[in-house]
């Protein structure tokens, strides 16, 4: 059985590695090496980075995407030890808010912040 879909992977006769089908094993090896997309979305309090929108951040881990954001942008990135901004989201969570289509009170993408950067 695979941990990450409940594929019964003796049924389907699918590979299976460290208690994953080969296909959730792939996914999980492509994360690992490649990172994830976190958003940060703003509210429009005029205190956090941006007003609406949000910034789109590729890392590898959420405490990694909070590095990266206070590394671009410095003091204004925390505010009282929180991030300064409304919510954080993963890419599949951040779907699911229907903002990639409509916008966050007005705003949308304001930022990227790629690995390493
Ligand atoms: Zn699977």
């Amino acid at each position: 059985m695979c941990d990450g879909c409940d594929t019964d992977t003796r049924k389907s006769g699918l590979r299976e590695l460290e208690g994953l089908c080969i296909e959730c094993w792939r996914e999980r090896a492509l994360l690992a090496e490649n990172g994830q997309m976190f958003y940060f979305t703003f509210g429009n309090s005029g205190k956090q980075v941006f007003e609406g929108g949000w910034v789109r951040i590729k890392a590898l881990t959420f405490g990694e995407a909070v590095e990266k954001f206070k590394a671009r942008y410095g003091e204004r990135a925390m505010r009282d030890n929180f991030v300064n901004c409304a919510s954080m989201y993963t890419e599949e969570e951040f779907k699911q808010t229907g903002m990639a289509e409509k916008g966050n009170l007005g705003g949308f993408e304001q930022d990227y912040i790629e690995i390493g950067g």
